[in-house]
């Protein structure tokens, strides 16, 4: 059966815009199309390919539990769930693990745990749920109304109640909001979708102590930002404060969709028995190859060839600023990078990730202002070089379209 990307518009619910090429095989942080058109990978699947397309490691540990135990359901426990959770919780600060298939997913879970929580021990006024302007925390009616764009989650119906938003790095606003009926702030410790935008260390300082000072759970959504993504495991590693619970996904799979919800003994044991659930949740063959991912992005090694390569790309896109002049900034951590374009070029970032595909680079937006870059950990520098080379011809090819 022969498909192209008119079939999506055939068959598929219009409800993303893919590329017009459709690829069909990677190794490491190259791609090839259809056509056989070969691609150098800076998206990652959204911050997901972690160490790249089919890592030996990674097809090695997939197709060794692939020819053992793919599927239990939750009545039954299994290997790969206990080593990667034991794994989790020696790493970070916490102490218990839910597992789930995606972002979304265990943010919900984060969120239901801390309404819960807040419910046993404070009684039922204490349900306020505080998050930021731009922040983004998944698609599920509730994580989307947590979400801090409203565009995302108007439009279907009636919304899940007591959630208020206030702006990122306004600790004076949020010191406003937040009382002892909060239950829980959710937060991202780098805001990914909204624009790769980094907290002031004193705002997530403020944070953590107006939560202590109220009895209200952090929770941090290290969705996109974990797994090594900045350079630590985690980012609040890197920040200096601990949340509550911690939400990882994404990278932890380095391709194979699962997430995971990390707490504390005392937090977690309000998730008893039958309060939560998922079918395909800590099932063994997400769990193999998450503990192979886990087990390669947490070596020295790699977590400080991260920031090497981070000074490798800054150093290129300065020079490549200095030639055409588009961007007001390059920020974020690690390597999840974002250009933000200056005022010349606002609400563009589209014709940028267009005009990349089209010199065969793939890349990212976060928003309408910020070209995202968030390739693998372990992306060759030759890869960077070269994805740079033609991130530069993209940029001759807008800025000389003027
Ligand atoms: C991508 C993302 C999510 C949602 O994850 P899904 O796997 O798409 O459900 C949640 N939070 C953050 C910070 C993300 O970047």
């Amino acid at each position: 059966m022969n498909v192209t990307r008119a079939t999506f518009d055939d068959v598929m619910v219009p409800n993303y815009n893919p590329a017009g090429m459709v690829p069909v095989r990677g190794e490491g942080s190259r791609v090839w199309d259809q056509d056989g058109a070969e691609y150098i990978d800076f998206a990652g699947g959204i911050a997901v390919n972690v160490l790249g397309h089919c890592h030996p490691e990674l097809v090695g540990a997939l197709t060794e539990q692939g020819n053992k135990l793919w599927h239990l359901s939750n009545v039954f426990t299994n290997e790969p769930a206990l080593r990667l959770a034991a794994k989790l919780t020696d790493a970070t600060f916490a102490e218990k693990a839910y597992f789930a298939n995606s972002g979304a997913e265990a943010n919900e879970a984060a969120l239901k745990l801390a309404r819960r929580w807040a419910l046993d021990k404070f009684g039922e006024d204490k349900n306020q749920i505080i998050a930021f302007n731009k922040g983004f925390h998944g698609r599920t009616f509730f994580t989307v109304t947590v979400g801090g764009q409203a565009a995302y989650s108007d439009g279907f119906g009636p919304k899940p109640g007591a959630i208020d938003h206030c702006d990122y790095n306004d600790l004076a606003a949020f010191e406003a909001m937040i009382s002892d009926n909060t239950c829980a702030v959710m937060m991202e410790p780098l805001q990914g979708e909204g624009g790769i935008i980094l907290p002031e260390a004193s705002f997530v300082k403020g944070v953590r102590e107006l939560c202590d000072k109220h009895n209200a759970l952090l929770i941090f959504d290290e969705v996109q930002s974990g797994v090594g993504r900045t350079g630590d495991l985690y980012a609040y590693m890197g920040l200096g404060v601990t949340p509550d619970i911690l939400t990882t996904a994404k990278s932890l799979g380095g391709g194979i969709p699962i997430g995971a919800m990390l707490t504390t003994t005392a937090i977690g044991a309000h998730l008893k028995a039958g309060t939560h659930g998922s079918t395909y949740g800590g099932n063994p063959l997400a769990c193999a190859v998450a503990e192979k991912a886990l087990d390669i992005v947490n070596q020295p090694e790699v977590l400080e060839g991260v920031l090497k390569k981070e000074a490798l790309f800054r150093e290129i896109l300065s020079a490549i600023n200095e030639k055409y002049n588009v961007f007001e900034e390059v920020r974020g951590k690690g390597m999840l990078l974002g250009c933000a374009l200056n005022e010349k070029y606002q609400g563009r970032a589209r014709d940028f990730m267009v005009a990349a595909t089209n010199e065969n680079l793939m890349c990212l937006v976060a928003g309408a202002n910020v070209v995202r870059f968030a390739p693998s950990l372990i992306i060759p520098d030759e890869d960077i070089k070269e994805g740079l080379a033609r991130f530069e011809r993209a940029v001759a090819a807008v800025v000389n379209a003027e």
